[in-house]
């Protein structure tokens, strides 16, 4: 759109933003849209630096780990910039980022990011849990802030190369992982809005705890209608950090009604959404027996989430007859569509609400107990130790598959 005004009035480019007209000697346009494109280099791992942190850290005790305090010794950053595309991949100390004020990313929230684990299974193994989702997710991500794309195998190369280094730092302990968070973030030294002609992406790692001490303890929510977490249209459906800072005030005020997280609410029918960064299910059952699993669709306002497709992958597939699930019911339907707080209350007051949880990367599944709605408590059943009768096997089946301890081609080996 900016381009054709420009062009109508006959700017030329190099008025407008010297850096950009350098950039377009490096732009070809695309033979079926005319759309300009970049022809720059993409990721090259072979090309990796790797410069040894000389003062490595201990990683702590197991048991004194809190989410996403403790970094490892390195970190990997990829630099890219319009004229020359993804430069040299560096492995090195983790440390401070050196950023100019002018940085678009501080401005306006040019940043995307990702959650990822590696696990270390019995035999001492190192793998990631389908990564390739995670990689797909970002450069989709990326795409929406229209920050620089990338070869997805190039950056899990790089990474698993940086997990390789840092192995030592994968806990040993039953439940914990390590967890792996690449960012990309806008670095124009420049404070006009558009795409940005350099960029950052970087990738830190944080051993973590089981995310629950003691046991599956239930969350509670609070259905949340005087604000919203996504819309139609909106960025609900990618991980933009711009997503996750306005949702912190809603959440400070729930807790301070005494619930846990946020159930995000859509429409005038109260449709249910997410449950804090969580994606969400609900499990009825009906007159004739039938047991429903129902997740909202991805409708744009829903993150789609990893946690979220192996839940429906792996129930489908019992389903299917593919692979059965001992503990879960014969009849069984698995739905994406959209559930309403009516509906549930309705369930709820019949008896046919089986149980309802959040599932996510940092949590795998999380069992609900009570929703704060319209000034009353609506009460959900949940199992003996919080999960229930259709979560718990699906739970053991993903963690099975997540530590390696059931094979499957969702475990990527990053160790030999
Ligand atoms: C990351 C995230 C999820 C869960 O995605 P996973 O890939 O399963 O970790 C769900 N909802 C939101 C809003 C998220 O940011």
């Amino acid at each position: 759109m900016f381009l054709h005004a420009l062009r109508r009035q006959r700017i030329p480019l190099a008025r407008w933003s010297p850096a950009r007209f350098i950039a377009t000697k490096n732009v070809i346009s695309d033979p079926m849209t005319g759309e300009l494109m970049p022809s720059t280099p993409d990721i090259q791992p072979h090309r990796v630096e790797i410069l040894r942190n000389a003062n490595p850290a201990t990683p702590p005790p197991a048991h004194t780990l809190v989410f996403g305090h403790t970094f490892t010794d390195h970190m990997l950053a990829i630099p890219w910039d319009a004229v020359s595309g993804w430069g040299t991949p560096e492995i090195k100390p983790y440390g401070p980022l050196q950023l100019e004020p002018s940085s678009t990313v501080l401005h306006y929230a040019q940043t995307i990011f990702e959650g990822m684990k590696a696990y270390r299974a019995e035999d001492g193994k190192v793998s990631l849990f389908r990564p390739d989702m995670n990689m797909k997710r970002f450069n989709s991500s990326a795409r929406r802030l229209a920050l620089p794309t990338f070869n997805g195998e190039a950056l899990l190369d790089l990474i698993k190369h940086l997990i390789r280094i840092d192995q030592h730092w994968v806990p040993k302990e039953p439940g914990h992982s390590l967890y792996v968070r690449p960012t990309l973030i806008g670095t124009q030294k420049a404070i006009g809005v558009g795409p940005p002609n350099e960029a950052l992406l970087f990738v830190i790692m944080s051993p973590v705890g089981p995310y629950y001490a003691s046991g599956f303890k239930p969350v509670s929510l609070y259905g949340t209608t005087e604000y919203v977490r996504a819309a139609p249209g909106g960025t609900g459906a990618y991980k933009l950090g711009v997503n996750y800072a306005p949702g912190v005030l809603p959440q400070k005020s729930v807790a301070a009604l005494g619930y846990s997280q946020n159930l995000w609410l859509h429409g005038p029918e109260h449709e249910l959404t997410e449950v804090g960064t969580m994606n969400m299910f609900v499990v009825f059952s009906k007159d004739d027996g039938t047991i429903e699993l129902v997740t909202p669709p991805l409708d744009g306002m829903i993150l789609p989430g990893v946690t979220r497709d192996s839940v429906l992958t792996l129930a489908r597939e019992h389903v299917s007859g593919k692979k059965r699930l001992q503990g879960l019911p014969d009849k069984l339907i698995v739905s994406e569509r959209t559930v309403t707080m009516k509906e549930v209350k309705a369930a709820v007051a019949a008896g046919q609400l089986v149980e309802m949880f959040g599932a996510g990367t940092a949590a795998v599944i999380s069992p609900v107990d009570r929703i704060g709605y319209m000034g009353e408590d609506v009460l959900i059943p949940t199992g003996e130790d919080g999960m229930g009768q259709i979560s718990r096997p699906v739970w053991v089946e993903l963690i099975g598959r997540q530590w390696g301890t059931i094979p499957s081609e969702w475990s990527v080996p990053v160790t030999e």
